[in-house]
């Protein structure tokens, strides 16, 4: 009988030794600072700053957009087994570590808790009109945030900030089969992550006098659909796409990278959002998403297609484009 419960006991551990490894077995994030842009400097012209996942906070000096607008990045504890809701003093802190006062847009790319949770607090803070899905209105509706603030729009239909012309472009999530569908009542928090479903999956196109930019906020495609488009600057969403297919992966890069005829191309989406923004970002562990592999055929792209490839600092603005 002892002896059972040693031998179960030593298993046990294994086992627990077994997944800590693995977990912890992550492509090491400093490896990529020879690929990280160099900080503005304040010359004229369009700023982005990383504020992980993918928000970022894209502004001309008079027009402030954000996507997402995610700060709270909950445990891995919270996301498996408890609920959440948005962490007032977490996305203070984001904002103020952005600069972000006041915003004119918070643009929501699809409606899963680590783009959708915190923009309605966001868009409330910062006196932003948040546009997004109706999936992404029902979570601001259950957080209060007054309809004259939510914008749902028409696929395809331009959308004037400033002297930004947003088109939202209906694209795919990458496939993970995690919290599909649609949110069809207003969304009140706490809410479990799986209650954040997904919604429609945008890709933002920002058109700009000084160039084009699109926001990618999940490594998913529609065939075709960004044929009329291009962009300058693409900020590629590439979270889980290390572990997809090569095949998808082609695909993918032809779809949405090779379409858009990018002359540079900054991945996000790739740190661990169970850890707080007052941490330096970390990578996901090799079993959930391999980013070694991703910036192997990113940099093979760059050199084949000629886009130069860069990854942002957390949090400092980058120029994107000239005035
Ligand atoms: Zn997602």
């Amino acid at each position: 009988m002892v002896r059972g419960i040693a031998i179960a006991l030593l298993v046990l551990a294994a086992a627990l030794a077994a997944a800590l490894y693995v977990w912890n077995d992550r492509p090491d994030l400093e490896r990529y600072s020879p690929w990280v842009a160099e900080r503005w400097r304040g010359a004229p012209g369009v700023t982005v700053s990383f504020l992980g996942v993918s928000t970022l906070l894209i502004s001309d000096g008079e027009t402030h957009l954000m996507t997402d607008g995610f700060f709270s990045r909950p445990s891995l504890w919270d996301v498996a087994v408890g609920e959440l809701a948005p962490d007032p003093e977490r996305i203070g802190d984001g904002l103020a570590r952005a600069g972000a006062h006041r915003l004119d847009a918070v643009i929501v790319l699809h409606s899963h808790y680590d783009h959708a949770m915190d923009a309605p607090d966001v868009a409330e803070r910062t006196g932003a009109v948040l546009v997004g899905s109706e999936s992404t209105a029902n979570i601001a509706r259950g957080r209060g945030l007054p309809n004259a603030q939510i914008v749902v729009p028409e696929a395809g239909l331009p959308l004037s900030f400033g002297r930004f012309t947003l088109t939202m472009i209906e694209s795919r999530h990458l496939p993970h089969g995690i919290a599909e569908g649609t949110i069809a009542e207003p969304l009140v928090p706490p809410a479990r992550a799986l209650d954040y479903k997904q919604g429609k999956t945008y890709i933002a196109h920002l058109s700009h006098p000084s160039g084009d930019i699109a926001v990618v906020g999940s490594a998913g495609f529609v065939e075709g659909a960004l044929t009329p488009y291009r962009s300058e600057i693409v900020l590629l969403g590439v979270g889980g796409l290390g572990n997809m297919t090569e095949q998808y992966r082609e695909t993918f890069y032809r779809e949405v990278v090779d379409r858009l005829q990018p002359t540079r191309v900054i991945p996000i989406h790739y740190d661990d959002f169970t850890r707080p923004l007052s941490q330096p970002l970390a990578l996901f562990p090799r079993i959930v998403d391999d980013f070694d592999q991703t910036m192997e055929e990113l940099q093979r792209r760059a050199s084949t297609i000629g886009f130069e490839l860069q990854l942002l600092p957390l949090a400092d603005a980058v120029l994107l484009l000239d005035s």
